[in-house]
């Protein structure tokens, strides 16, 4: 039988479902934070609670940030923003480029700071997180009723629902189909480097240069050139007195036609990630006298010495585009008596340069909680009949149409031509045929397939690393 359309088998709704979400990152926190006004849930993850989250800039924008805070309900929704800004140091906006409207609903968050702000909302309402919990296994629970899951300090727990909230690894998921999972490698030699300033020092060199702003980007004038992103952290220091900026830059280009390319390594392991070839400090070095005019190439003449370059923390990166089949979800939740779904991350993960992974991480956390929400209240059958999850909340339509997007966006990042349908199904990996979901009921707020991006969602796209 086909596993899209089988019947899933009944989840035990009675007495009432036992959820538990593996992984606070912002999928996992964003939808406990949204269910714990009057569901339970329990939130287990693997690390300790002062070692969750990163230093890294993620944009926002307002289809995703605002709902979630307004469903928060801390305070005014403006906190959000006023307590997560890249900038909140110097009472700054998280402002995107210097000339971004200061209206502009998207800004730029520290990931960390985001996750901070939910774990303090579910402290809150009262809502314990099992810290240092790394999911180790799941299996039926001896009196058939849903799950038991195993961690790796010997705790124990059960649950009806299992939401996979744990990032890259997807570590609820059962990987024994590893064909269907294997992340498509997009051709671009990426390097990412770090720095960081005495906040005086940084504001007094290259603060006129940010403005209000918070990213600086030179689009490359035509494809083969590099695309080059600069932008600013500000980090809190030991004291609350000083601070520090982290500068984060980003050097992109496809690969060299003629094959002869010491910069493109897609065959390095991932531990050679840190082995930075020296050629890329004189092609930095030459692009920028090569391809800017005056005033740009002053601006990067600045942020990239010689000397900057050699001490900078520089990691290669590889651009990867994981977005496994759909079948492929529907038989890891077809379990005989609990449900397992994957959100966020563990659902997808899109290529870092341009990425939006954190905003359909919060898109995906709304759309499983109206899910549940209905399915609780006996309005929808969801999680047990055809169409499942996946396809009922259109979230795999949506997927799929964001990682085409994804993969669209980086291609405009580096002034490339936007590939035709069919290259587009290539790259992504199979090409999926919507007529699957046809008569399936429409879940987002217009009806329509793939979210049309405002505006200003073009713009937030646009200062997206
Ligand atoms: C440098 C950089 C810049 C980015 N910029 C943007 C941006 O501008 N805009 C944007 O939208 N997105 C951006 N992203 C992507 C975004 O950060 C991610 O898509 C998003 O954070 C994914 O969230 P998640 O909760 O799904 O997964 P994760 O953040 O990976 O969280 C998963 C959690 O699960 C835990 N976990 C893992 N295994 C287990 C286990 N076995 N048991 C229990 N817990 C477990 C992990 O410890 C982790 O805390 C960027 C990413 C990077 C790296």
């Amino acid at each position: 039988m086909n596993q899209t359309t089988q019947t899933l088998p009944k989840v035990a709704p009675e007495p009432i479902p036992r959820i538990s979400i593996i992984g606070a990152g912002i999928a996992g926190l964003a939808l406990a934070c949204r269910l714990a006004s009057n569901i339970r849930v329990s939130i287990f993850e693997a690390r300790d609670q002062t070692s969750i989250g990163h230093s890294y800039a993620i944009t926002l924008d307002k289809r995703s940030w605002k709902p979630l805070a307004r469903a928060l309900r801390r305070q005014n929704h403006q906190s959000f923003r006023q307590a997560t800004a890249v900038d909140r140091l110097i009472k700054g906006t998280g402002q995107v480029h210097r000339d971004s409207s200061p209206k502009s609903a998207t800004f730029q968050a520290v990931d960390r700071d985001v996750r901070q702000w939910l774990v303090q909302g579910l402290i809150e309402k009262g809502v314990q997180i099992h810290w240092s919990h790394k999911l180790t296994g799941i299996k039926e629970a001896s009196n058939g009723r849903g799950a038991e899951l195993s961690f790796e300090n010997n705790a124990k727990a059960e649950a009806d629902f299992i939401i996979d909230a744990g990032g890259l690894q997807s570590p609820a998921f059962d990987h024994a189909k590893p064909s269907a999972i294997k992340p498509k490698l997009l051709p671009y030699a990426t390097y990412y480097g770090t720095r960081q300033y005495a906040a005086n020092t940084f504001m007094d060199r290259f603060g006129h240069w940010f403005g209000e702003g918070n990213v600086i980007e030179f689009a490359p004038a035509k494809a083969g050139e590099p695309f080059i992103y600069l932008q600013k952290v500000h980090l809190p220091g030991k004291q609350s007195s000083d601070h520090s900026v982290e500068l984060r830059w980003l050097y992109s280009r496809p690969p060299r036609a003629s094959g002869n390319d010491p910069l493109y390594r897609p065959n390095r392991a991932p531990e050679e990630a840190k082995d930075i070839p020296p050629e890329l400090y004189t092609e930095i070095l030459q692009s920028i006298k090569q391809y800017y005019s005056e005033g740009r190439r002053d601006i990067l003449r600045q942020f990239f010495t010689l000397q900057d370059l050699q001490n900078d923390r520089i990691l290669n990166w590889h651009l990867r585009l994981r977005l496994p089949t759909l079948d492929y979800f529907v038989s890891n939740a077809t379990k005989p008596s609990y449900n397992i779904t994957a959100i966020g991350d563990a659902a997808h993960s899109f290529p870092v340069v341009r990425s939006r992974g954190a905003n359909i991480a919060l898109d995906d956390a709304r759309q499983y909680e109206r899910l549940l929400r209905s399915y609780l209240l006996g309005e929808d059958d969801v999680f047990r009949t055809d169409p499942n999850f996946y396809k009922a909340s259109e979230m795999y339509a949506t997927w799929y149409g964001q990682a085409r997007d994804a993969v669209q966006r980086l291609r405009e990042a580096h002034s490339q031509d936007l590939l035709s349908e069919d290259e587009l199904g290539g790259t992504v990996g199979f090409s999926f045929n919507m007529d699957t979901l046809k008569g399936v009921r429409l879940a987002g707020e217009n009806g329509s397939t793939f979210p049309e991006l405002s505006s200003e969602s073009e713009e937030e796209v646009k200062g997206s690393l």
